[in-house]
C-alpha cells in the first residue's frame, strides 16, 4: 500500500488561468467576430536572440562529433556559463562570488519550488501578498502552510499586504518569520524596493535568523539605476540570502529552460538543536542527487546573452516590452485609471474603478473591449480590487488595446 502526501490534497485546484480560458471561450463562442486582445499571458512572444540561437546551433554540431560531443554535465552547471554570470551579473555590482556559489538550473519555479526539500517541516513563512502562486502552493505540498482558513489566508503563513495604501511596500513583521519570499521587481504589481527598503528586509533577517527566498527573475526589466539588481548588493545579505534568477523573461527562455540559483557559502540553517548547516552543501547535495544539469545546448544559449552581441540583442527586446508597457500605463493613466508598476517590470497593476471587483472588472473589459487581463485576486486576498496586465503582448495590440479602453463610454 503506498500512502499518498496528503498535504496534495488540502490544495484548491489552480484554477485562475483556466476559468480566465473558460470565461474567453465562451466570449468567443458566442462573439465569433470580435478580435479578442490577451494581455493577460506571463509568457514572452518574441523570439530568441539571434546570439542564442547561433550558438544553440554550433552547440548542437559540436554534438554531432565523436571529438566534442558532451554526455552528462555538471550538475551545478559547467563552467563557462557559472563563470560568465558571476562576471557579468555580480562583479560589476561590487559582488563577489564563486562558482560553487552559483547552481545553474532548468529555471526559477522548480528552485523555487524546491527549495524546501533543505527545509525543516517546521518553518513559519511569511509571503507578500499578491504572490507568484509557487511560492504558497510548494509549501503546502511540504506541509509548512497549515490549513487554509475561510479568508482565503493558509494558517501557518504570514501574509504581507502589498496595496496603493502602502505604496506596495510590505510592511516589517511584528513578529520572528523563519522564511520569507520576496520578489523584486515583483510579479503580478510590477513594483520594486528601493536599496534603503531592501536593506530594512535584510536587517531584520540578520536580527530574527529569517532566510529570505529572494526571487529576482524580472531584475533585467529595472530601468531605474538606483534600484537593486541582487540581493547581495545589500550589506550582509549573503549571510541571510537566497537568490533565484531566470533567463525565462530576461532573455525569452521560457521554452528553452535555463535558469540559477545563488547559495552563499556563509549562508547557514540551523538544526532543531541549534547546530548550524551550510545550505550551500545541502542544495549541492540535493541537486546531484535530485538533478542532473541543464542541457549542454541550453548553457552555450545562456552563455551567449552575456556576449557584447547578445547582451545588445536582449536588450533590443526588453524595450520592445517596456515600449509597451509605457504605452498601456499611459493610456491608462489618460482614462484615468489608477495604475501601478510598468516602470521597472513588464506588469501593470491597474486598481479598479469605483472598487469594482477584480473578475467583474475582468469581464467588463472582456465584454466591452475584447482585452483580457488577469484578475488580481487570483494572486492572492490582498490582489482584489486590481487586475493585471502584462507588456509580453504585441506591439500594437497594445496600441489598439488602449484605443478600445479609451473609446469605452
Ligand atoms: C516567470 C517567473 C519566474 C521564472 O520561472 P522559470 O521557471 O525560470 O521560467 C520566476 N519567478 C517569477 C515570479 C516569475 O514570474
Amino acid at each position: 500500500m503506498a500512502l499518498v502526501n496528503e498535504h496534495f490534497l488540502k490544495l484548491p485546484g489552480s484554477y485562475l488561468f483556466s476559468d480566465i480560458a473558460k470565461k474567453v471561450n465562451t466570449f468567443k463562442a458566442t462573439h465569433p467576430d470580435q478580435d479578442i486582445i490577451r494581455l493577460g499571458i506571463g509568457d514572452v512572444t518574441q523570439p530568441l536572440a539571434p546570439a542564442c540561437i547561433e550558438a544553440m546551433h554550433k552547440a548542437v554540431d559540436e554534438m554531432a562529433n565523436k571529438s566534442t560531443f558532451r554526455g552528462y554535465g555538471p550538475e551545478q552547471g559547467y563552467d563557462f556559463l557559472t563563470e560568465a554570470i558571476i562576471k557579468n551579473d555580480y562583479t560589476p555590482r561590487g559582488i563577489q562570488l564563486s562558482n560553487s556559489e552559483v547552481f545553474v538550473s532548468d529555471g526559477a519555479k522548480s528552485d523555487t519550488g524546491n527549495i524546501g526539500d533543505i527545509l525543516h517541516q517546521d518553518n513559519n513563512i511569511g509571503v507578500t501578498d499578491p504572490i507568484y502562486p509557487v511560492y504558497i502552493d510548494s509549501n503546502v505540498m511540504g506541509g509548512r502552510a497549515g490549513t487554509l482558513q475561510e479568508n482565503g489566508k493558509w494558517s501557518n503563513i504570514v501574509y504581507m499586504p502589498c496595496t496603493a495604501e502602502n505604496n506596495f511596500i510590505p510592511q516589517i513583521p511584528d513578529k520572528k518569520i523563519d522564511i520569507l519570499y520576496l520578489c523584486y521587481p515583483n510579479n503580478p504589481t510590477g513594483t520594486t524596493l528601493s536599496k534603503e527598503e531592501l536593506k530594512k528586509w535584510v536587517d531584520y533577517a540578520l536580527v530574527n535568523d529569517t532566510l529570505i527566498l529572494f526571487d529576482a527573475a524580472y531584475e533585467a526589466y529595472i530601468q531605474d539605476p538606483s534600484i537593486p539588481h541582487s540581493i547581495y548588493e545589500i550589506e550582509g545579505a549573503k549571510k541571510c540570502a537566497i537568490e533565484f534568477r531566470s533567463f525565462s523573461k530576461t532573455a525569452g527562455f521560457t521554452g528553452i529552460r535555463c535558469g540559477y540559483t545563488v547559495v552563499p557559502k556563509e549562508l547557514t540553517g540551523t538544526t532543531p538543536q541549534g547546530e548550524r548547516i551550510s545550505l550551500n552543501s545541502l542544495w549541492n547535495r540535493r541537486q546531484s542527487t535530485k538533478f542532473n544539469g541543464t542541457s549542454y545546448i541550453t548553457q552555450r544559449a545562456a552563455e551567449a546573452i552575456y556576449t557584447p552581441e547578445g547582451k545588445e540583442q536582449i536588450k533590443q527586446t526588453i524595450n520592445y516590452y517596456m515600449t509597451n508597457a509605457r504605452i498601456m500605463k499611459d493610456g491608462l493613466v489618460a482614462c484615468g485609471l489608477q495604475v501601478y508598476g510598468g516602470e521597472n517590470a513588464p506588469y501593470l497593476w491597474v486598481k479598479t474603478p469605483k472598487g469594482t471587483p477584480s473578475w467583474r472588472f475582468f469581464e467588463q473589459i472582456l465584454h466591452e473591449t475584447h482585452v483580457v487581463g488577469t484578475p488580481g485576486v487570483g494572486f492572492g486576498p490582498s490582489g482584489e480590487g486590481y487586475i493585471r496586465l502584462t507588456a509580453f503582448g504585441e506591439h500594437d495590440d497594445c496600441i489598439e488595446a488602449m484605443k478600445r479602453i479609451k473609446n469605452r463610454d
